[in-house]
């Protein structure tokens, strides 16, 4: 599923321009274009699925690899090791969840530990 409107779509589609740092047939990674910390990316299966509350037990094995991929770019993309180094994985979801783009991303940050627990 594509939505014509969605900006991600869009990146996976080529029609914007992004920094790619991982692609495989059902995931790409970028690096975020406002990062809120020294590495921030953004992990979005290419398949359109609005945000987490849309997804369904058909969606968990692509869910597994993205988590499972998500250690090894952190690493390869300048997050220091655990455990002093680390990384933070959010998924905002929703609007009172701080959701901005309505297609499901994992933010991967790290490299300084700016926020707060919550
Ligand atoms: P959300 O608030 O939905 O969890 O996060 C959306 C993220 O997408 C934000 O951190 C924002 O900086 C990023 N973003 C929005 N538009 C673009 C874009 O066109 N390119 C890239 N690389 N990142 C984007
Ligand atoms: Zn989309």
């Amino acid at each position: 599923m594509h939505d014509p409107n969605c900006i991600f779509c869009k990146i996976i589609a080529g029609d914007i321009p992004s920094s790619k740092v991982y692609e495989d047939e059902d995931m790409l990674v970028f690096k975020d274009i406002h990062p809120s910390a020294p590495v921030h990316l953004l992990m979005v299966p290419k398949r359109h699925i609005p945000s987490m509350a849309q997804v369904s037990v058909d969606d968990a094995p692509l869910l597994g690899r993205m988590m499972v991929k998500a250690p090894e770019l952190a690493k390869a993309n300048g997050c220091n090791p655990y455990p002093e180094g680390g990384f933070r994985l959010m998924v905002n979801t929703g609007e009172e969840g701080g959701q901005e783009v309505h297609h499901l991303h994992i933010h991967i940050l790290g490299g300084a530990r700016p926020w707060r627990k919550g």
